[in-house]
């Protein structure tokens, strides 16, 4: 157990607004103290790196443990942590910002562009400079064990994050005791080693990065809930050669379906299928496939069965947790929250470096985090996200529309022979897809009266839906 406790200090910011301000007694790290991270996929490896650059940068010495119960070494769902893998410009250019390169071992493939197919019609946007990356987050198909060399993003991440000075312990960790006076005491977090055998460890803070794919949410007795999820599923083939599907991300949605949309994601010779639903099964995976008539074309892949490669249920959080933080504990990444529908990563990325700050430079008791951790961070994900569901929802009401949905189709096709810049519908589907603007933004250039009015022509007007 710690011995000496930790300290208050005043902390003095200054605000544009009110001149300097004072936050008086908030609970400090100190120097040697250990910060326990439970979960070391993006967002935990992520914390390691950004702590490691505060400490550095403040003359400050910690102990940074990341648990991970997975060594992502392993083929298929047990090494990995199931996602469709796709980097935007933003993430690519946040993780350039931490002086790593990610290189040909860790990337699949750098994608030109979308297809988007609304009800049997698609059009294409085509940004071949635009840095989109795919990659595995394990090493790959389980039924397709060569590794041809490359390593899984995860496993790239936590190798960067021990190199920052982190240890990795592989463990599964089964419990968390926070004491009755936090102040005064640490936190213990128990985990059962590689052999497993019993371990705890004691923590002036504990971090959760534990995702919603995980059991964890419930051992913490403050009040925490995990955020509501979908329970989607996905599943990896073998890309058709010289395709489509091979060079964009082709991204389906049809009237009637159980799925929101059906992205197919290229990575070299394999493709991910990610399909975002409520709550979707593999056989309704299986059906859409036939239902967009594309069973036939991926299945005649080498004569594929499509069932065979590896599938997965992950879950996809689409709330903010309830009270993700506690004196000692923080949460971070999807287990706090994250953008809607897309860029998981660059979530785990922002959340984990405004917990990393809050708590090495204003505190780590709950008012804390509360007055700059959620003020700062948790709330401005949570409030963009309510524009963020406002445009998914016209994207399934276009969908369900026949001539809303051969309006868009027709009006991207069109807007092709136009400078990018201008190109409305087209740019508005690209920010929605790739997560590179907040979704206040793409709300708002969607909500447009010339843009509307021509939507609204293309779609019910006369030489409606023209293709
Ligand atoms: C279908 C789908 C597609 C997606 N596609 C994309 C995409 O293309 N791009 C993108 O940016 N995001 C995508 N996401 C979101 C992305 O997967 C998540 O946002 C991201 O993984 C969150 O990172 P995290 O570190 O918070 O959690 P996770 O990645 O879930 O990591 C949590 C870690 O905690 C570990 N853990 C859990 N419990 C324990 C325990 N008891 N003991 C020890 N370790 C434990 C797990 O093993 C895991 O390594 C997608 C999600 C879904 C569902």
């Amino acid at each position: 157990m710690e011995s000496t406790p930790n300290v208050y200090r005043v902390t003095v910011d200054f605000c544009p607004a009110f001149g300097y301000t004072f936050s008086m007694g908030h609970l400090q790290l100190k120097d040697g103290d250990t910060i326990a991270i439970l979960g070391g996929g993006p967002a935990g490896s992520f914390f390691a790196m950004h702590m490691a650059g505060l400490c550095k940068k403040h003359g400050i010495s910690l102990q940074v443990v990341i648990l991970e119960r997975k060594t992502f070494l392993t083929h298929g769902p047990v090494g990995c942590n199931m996602c469709a893998g796709v980097l935007g410009g933003n993430i690519v250019n946040m993780i350039s910002g931490l002086d790593i390169i990610m290189d040909s071992k860790v990337i699949r493939q750098n994608v030109e562009g979308f297809r988007l197919n609304i009800n049997g019609m698609d059009a294409h946007i085509h940004r071949p400079s635009s840095r989109v990356y795919t990659v595995f987050r394990g090493m790959g198909p389980r039924r397709e064990p060569s590794s041809e060399g490359y390593t899984g993003f995860d496993s790239f991440m936590l190798s960067q994050a021990q190199k920052t000075g982190a240890s990795v312990l592989h463990g599964t960790v089964t419990e968390i005791v926070i004491p009755d006076d936090p102040v005064h005491g640490a936190c213990v977090v128990r985990y059962t080693d590689e052999k497993n055998q019993p371990q705890e460890l004691t923590a002036a803070l504990v971090v959760g990065a534990f995702g919603v794919n995980s059991t964890l949410s419930r051992k913490f007795g403050f009040g925490y809930a995990e955020p509501h999820y979908w329970h989607t599923c996905q599943t990896e083939l073998m890309a058709p050669p010289e395709s489509d599907f091979t060079r964009s991300i082709n991204i389906f949605s049809r009237r009637h379906s159980r799925f929101l949309f059906t992205a197919f994601i290229p990575k070299g010779r394999y493709l991910t299928v990610s399909g975002i639903g409520r709550h979707v099964k593999f056989a309704e995976l299986m059906d859409e496939l036939k239902v967009l008539g594309l069973d036939r074309t991926l299945g005649a892949v080498q004569g594929q069965d499509l069932r065979q490669l590896c599938h997965c249920h992950p879950r996809l959080p689409v709330t903010a947790a309830h009270l993700p933080y506690h004196t000692r504990v923080v949460m971070i990444g999807d287990a706090s929250v994250s953008r809607y529908m897309k860029n998981g990563i660059e979530s785990a990325f922002i959340t984990s470096r405004c917990a990393a700050e809050t708590a090495l430079l204003k505190g780590i008791d709950e008012a804390a985090f509360r007055e700059d951790y959620d003020r700062n961070c948790i709330t401005t994900f949570a409030r963009d996200n309510r524009y963020g569901k406002a445009i998914f929802f016209l994207h399934k009401i276009t969908a369900s529309d026949r001539h809303l949905g051969k309006g868009v189709i027709s009006l991207i096709r069109e807007e092709r022979e136009l400078p990018v810049e201008k190109q409305w519908i087209s740019n508005i589907t690209w920010h929605m897809f790739v997560g590179d603007k907040p979704y206040r933004a793409i709300l708002r250039s969607l909500l447009t009266v010339t843009g509307g009015l021509r939507l609204l022509m293309r779609s019910f007007g006369r030489g409606k839906g023209k293709l």
